[in-house]
Formats: structure tokens, C-alpha cells, sequence
């Protein structure tokens, strides 16, 4: 047997890729699975932005760039934080990876030695919990209340922070509540981390252009351009241009910081992608019609999820104020039996449920809150539609 290194023994595939997983095998069994699981737009990335790869691959950009990324690549990035977000960066203190997921990993690489701590509001992305874990660093989970509208307050920030905190992860609109920070609780969060310069911040903006009702995400360093030393901007192509599988995420922060990232990058992938790199030259300085639109289809199938879950005796649900995801409260059914009597004790026996009825959601205990389910809605109106349907009769037939 494989004798494999400790570091591996807290970490693991991620349980929505299982849980995927098992709904595609049941699908290819035969059975109409609707599967609800996936973060990831049902979008193909626009042809204005596939035509650029292709320009790229005819120029021959098809070689190893600088480890940042090509001056081209990290200038267009600084384009889209001036330009989106007020927000002026030296091409220094910008750097591209091979997805946010790796931008966040060289941050924690970088910067975490054994013990420090990381605090991660739940319920959190399961990835930082797992990539904490691997670079050494012990992660502080706070839990949220709905009643906060899933947001952490400054009480619970203040409350947490000990000498061994290295950082705070925040992550607005969120992956998986949908629930966004509004400026005035970014500045209240602020003012504490002021106090506490030791402190650094990963804002995961990566759902950023994903709002609805005309909210505008900010973004920590807007509303408190003071925190600048502190504040590593993290971002990326995959949700807001459809491109998850071009493999593009993007930083902007403290030069030391920076600097420290790109020495894990030089020896984990050198640089992201070259011909990735020349589509999202097009994708942050071309034409940005196509994000609207995809926003205006996400906007819909939010309000028919949600207002299809609300409905259902035993389940609530706030209305996400951007992302692509719902996260529904089923704890009033945790406790009721199913036809066959069998007692659902907790969300995963509710996810199991459902799986029974072809639809496949993800338990909130994997996003470190219990008794509640993710719902991605990037899935098409007609899917939902169905989904919702048997939901609602699954849920029906509780005793
Ligand atoms: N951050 C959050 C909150 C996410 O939900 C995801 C993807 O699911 C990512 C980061 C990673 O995105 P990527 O590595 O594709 O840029």
C-alpha cells in the first residue's frame, strides 16, 4: 500500500466532486438525475474570447511567459482594477495563476508556517479549509447566522483574533450563501483589522460580477483603501466569462507578497497558461455584453428557485444577492421519516433523500454548517423547473 505523506491525512477529494460523482454514475445507469451540485456556469465562454486563443496559438505566443504572467496579460488586469474598482496597481503587485484555486494556494504556501492560524467564516468554499490544511496552517472557522444574512460581524472578527492569526478569508458574494458584504459591514471589519496589522485579508472577489438587483460587490480594499499592506485581492475568468476550464485566476496585493507567491509558483507551474493568458487579455478589456447576459439568465432561475424552495412546507431561503448558488435551511425537516421510515437525521440524509428523487444538491455540513443544502442554479430554467417539482414532492411525502 501506498504509504503517503502526512500532510495528505487531513485533506481529500472534495465531497461535492464524490457526491457528483455518484449522481453521473446514476445518470449513466438510466436514471433522469438532475444534478444541482456544480459550481460552474452551463455557459460556453463567448467567441470573441475562444477567437483571441486562437489568434494567440496562430502568433505563436505558445512558449513559458514571465512567472507572473506576460506584461500584456498582468496589464490588462490592472485595466479591470482601475477601470472596475477605482483600484491602482503597479504590474508588480499583479500576478496570474492557474485558477484563483492556485492563487489562494501560493498565498497560503507562502505565507503560513506550522500553527498559524487562518480565520474562515462558515459556511466557507471547502477548498480553503483543505488548502490551509496543506500548507500548515490551522483554520479558525467562525460560523454565521442566517440572521446576519450569513455575513461575519466585527464582534465575532474581534472575538477570534488571537497572535497566532495570519489571516482572514472573506469571500463576498459568497460560494455557497449567495449572501454579499454591504460597505458599511466591510468598513465595520475594517476598522478592526486596522487595529490589527498582522492580520492580512484574502478577499476571494471571483463572483464579483455575478449580482443581481442592481447591487454592486465591493470589495474591502475600496472601502478602506488604508488597508492596502494588508489586502490580497483575489479573482479570476471562470464564473463571470464562463471560462472554468481555462484555468485563470489572478491577484493583486503587497509587492513582498507578490514576490513570495511567485517563488511557490516558479516551482509548482512556472506560469499559467500562454494561450489562457491572451483569452483573458480579450475577456477583461473586450466587449462585456455577454457577463450581462448571463446575469440576467442567473437573475431568473435565482428567483424561481428560490421562490420554488420558500414554498415548500419545511424549507427557507434567503434570496442570494449575487453568485449562482441557494442555500436552503432544511433543518425543519430533519427529524420527519420518509415512506419507507426511515428518519432523516441530518442534511446528508436529506441529500441522500433527494438523490432517491434524481436530484442531486450538496449538505451544508460540507461547507461547515449543518442542516442546511446548496442548490447551484447555473443549470437551465427547464432543469430547475423539474428539480424543484420533484423536491417538492420528495418533501411532501415526510411524515
Ligand atoms: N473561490 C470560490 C469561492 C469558488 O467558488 C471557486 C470555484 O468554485 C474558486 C475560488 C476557484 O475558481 P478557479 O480556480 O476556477 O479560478
Amino acid at each position: 500500500e501506498l504509504k503517503k505523506a502526512d500532510r495528505l491525512s487531513h485533506i481529500g477529494v472534495s465531497e461535492i466532486l464524490t457526491i457528483t460523482q455518484r449522481a453521473v454514475a446514476m445518470r449513466a445507469a438510466g436514471r433522469p438525475m438532475i444534478i444541482l451540485g456544480a459550481g460552474e456556469p452551463d455557459f460556453d465562454t463567448p467567441d470573441n474570447i475562444k477567437e483571441a486563443a486562437c489568434q494567440a496559438i496562430a502568433r505563436g505566443e505558445t512558449g513559458y511567459t514571465a512567472l507572473g504572467g506576460t506584461p500584456r496579460f498582468r496589464e490588462a488586469i490592472r485595466h479591470k482594477y482601475q477601470h472596475e474598482n477605482g483600484l491602482t496597481f503597479d504590474l508588480a503587485e499583479i500576478m496570474g495563476a492557474t485558477g484563483a484555486k492556485q492563487v489562494i494556494y501560493n498565498a497560503m504556501a507562502a505565507t503560513l508556517d506550522e500553527g498559524d492560524e487562518v480565520l474562515v467564516p462558515a459556511p466557507y468554499w471547502t477548498s480553503y479549509i483543505d488548502i490551509i490544511r496543506f500548507c500548515g496552517g490551522v483554520p479558525v472557522c467562525i460560523p454565521t447566522q442566517e440572521e446576519n444574512g450569513f455575513c461575519l460581524t466585527p464582534a465575532q472578527l474581534e472575538r477570534h483574533i488571537t497572535p497566532r492569526t495570519r489571516w482572514l478569508f472573506l469571500n463576498s458574494p459568497s460560494n455557497p450563501t449567495g449572501s454579499a458584504y454591504t460597505e458599511a459591514a466591510l468598513g465595520e471589519l475594517a476598522a478592526i483589522l486596522r487595529r490589527n496589522p498582522a492580520v492580512n485579508v484574502l478577499s476571494d472577489d471571483i463572483y464579483e460580477h455575478i449580482a443581481y438587483d442592481g447591487f454592486v460587490p465591493r470589495n474591502i480594499l475600496q472601502v478602506a483603501p488604508d488597508l492596502r499592506g494588508q489586502v490580497l485581492l483575489v479573482n479570476g475568468v471562470s464564473k463571470a466569462y464562463a471560462m472554468t476550464g481555462w484555468r485563470i485566476g489572478f491577484a493583486a496585493g503587497p509587492r513582498a507578497m507578490i514576490d513570495a507567491m511567485l517563488v511557490v509558483q516558479s516551482q509548482t507551474t512556472s506560469c499559467p497558461c500562454s494561450i489562457s493568458q491572451a483569452a483573458t487579455v480579450e475577456a477583461l478589456t473586450g466587449p462585456q455584453d455577454s457577463v450581462r447576459t448571463c446575469v440576467q439568465a442567473f437573475s431568473q432561475r435565482r428567483d424561481l428557485v428560490v421562490d420554488s424552495l420558500n414554498a415548500i412546507d419545511g424549507i427557507h431561503c434567503l434570496r442570494p444577492k449575487g453568485a449562482f448558488y441557494a442555500f436552503a435551511s432544511c433543518r425543519d425537516l430533519i427529524g420527519r421519516r420518509t415512506p419507507h421510515g426511515q428518519v432523516i437525521a441530518s442534511d446528508s440524509d436529506f441529500m441522500a433523500y433527494l438523490m432517491a428523487h434524481d436530484v442531486a444538491v450538496v449538505p451544508g455540513s460540507c461547507f461547515g454548517t449543518e442542516g442546511y443544502f446548496r442548490i447551484s442554479y447555473a443549470a437551465s430554467a427547464e432543469n430547475l423547473q423539474t428539480a424543484m417539482a420533484r423536491i417538492q414532492s420528495a418533501c411532501a411525502q415526510l411524515a
